[in-house]
Formats: C-alpha cells, sequence, structure tokens
C-alpha cells in the first residue's frame, strides 16, 4: 500500500463532489500537500467513499491524472458557486467533457446516488456527480473551512458551522484562542 491512509475525517462534506474537492491537505490559505498521492490512494479513497466496489480493478496512472485535472476545475465552479457567480462556461465544459469520457461506466440509482463500475469510470462518476450540485445548488449552500478551505454543505441545526471538522480545523482554532486567551503565542 503506498500514499495515504483515509480516515472519517476526510469525508465531513455531505456530498462526494465536495469530498472529492477536498482530497488535498488544505486549499487555503495555499494550497498544501497532495493525498491522492498514488494511484493506489486514489483506489483506496474510492472504495472508502463507496463510489466503485472493492473488487474493482486498480486505478490507471491516466485514470488518476484525469480525477487531478477534474478536481482544480471544480474548485473553480464550486468557489463561484460558493461567491454567489455563475459558473464560468469554460469551466462547465470541462466538466460536461469529462462527465462524457467514461460515462458507460456510469451508474445512477433511483435515488441519484452515482457509482462507476469500473475505475476508469470514477473522473466520469466524479464529474456528474458535481453537475448535481451545480445544477441544483443544495440549501443551505456550500461552504468553505474558515482554516484549511475544504468544501461542505452545512447541515448543522445552527446553520453555524464553520470547519471541516472538529478534530481537525475546529480543535486548532480552539487551542489558539485558548493560547491567546493566556497571553501565549
Ligand atoms: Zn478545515
Amino acid at each position: 500500500m503506498t500514499g495515504t491512509v483515509w480516515l472519517d475525517d476526510h469525508v465531513v462534506a455531505g456530498h462526494v463532489a465536495l469530498d472529492f474537492c477536498n482530497t488535498v491537505y488544505r486549499r487555503t490559505p495555499e494550497l498544501g500537500a497532495e493525498l491522492l498521492d498514488s494511484t493506489d490512494a486514489f483506489y483506496r479513497w474510492l472504495i472508502h467513499v463507496d463510489l466503485v466496489a472493492p473488487t474493482a480493478e486498480p486505478v490507471k496512472a491516466a485514470t488518476l491524472r484525469a480525477a487531478v485535472d477534474l478536481r482544480s476545475v471544480l474548485w473553480k465552479a464550486f468557489d463561484a458557486q460558493r461567491a454567489g457567480r455563475g459558473i464560468d462556461p469554460a469551466v462547465l465544459a470541462r466538466v460536461l467533457a469529462q462527465a462524457r469520457r467514461g460515462a458507460e461506466h456510469v451508474v445512477v440509482d433511483p435515488y441519484g446516488a452515482i457509482t462507476a463500475s469500473a475505475t476508469a469510470g470514477a473522473p466520469a462518476a466524479l464529474a456528474v456527480a458535481s453537475l448535481q450540485l451545480l445544477l441544483h445548488p443544495p440549501t443551505p449552500a456550500i461552504r468553505a473551512c474558515d482554516g484549511c478551505g475544504w468544501f461542505f454543505v452545512d447541515t448543522s441545526r445552527s446553520r453555524r458551522r464553520r470547519w471541516c471538522s472538529m478534530r481537525t480545523c475546529g480543535n486548532e482554532h480552539k487551542v489558539a484562542r485558548y493560547r491567546a486567551a493566556r497571553g501565549e503565542r
């Protein structure tokens, strides 16, 4: 096994397309380490989020490259939506093009849940899943973690979620506040 070990704290967004966007250590304030750091890591992520069956064939290098390309396009799309701007037609065109490449492997169940019947179809499945959110933005809207920029849909009752996870960014903030209150740096 090579690459990232996936934990529940990597799957906090409330939608697989956003969890996919969150496969870097951080997006803000500057781009952090790549978590899809090997074909094996991407393969295990796909199984971790139930996008492919554990019996699926390994991920090819070209599939990982397509996925990483798609992810950079999705960042633009969801950042635009989050900021209240429309999606750039050039960005939408790239999502649609990726949705078509491998579409024969995309499986949509009667409840709208999307999976891929082969790892080669994973980027297409992720593109289709992203279109769900782009064409039908969720209520409440997509937000980004104040700490690391990971996207999430805020389904908390108070609608005041600020962090990707209380165990990571939320906890860092609490510790920083505690230190500030004690006059430490
Ligand atoms: Zn965060």
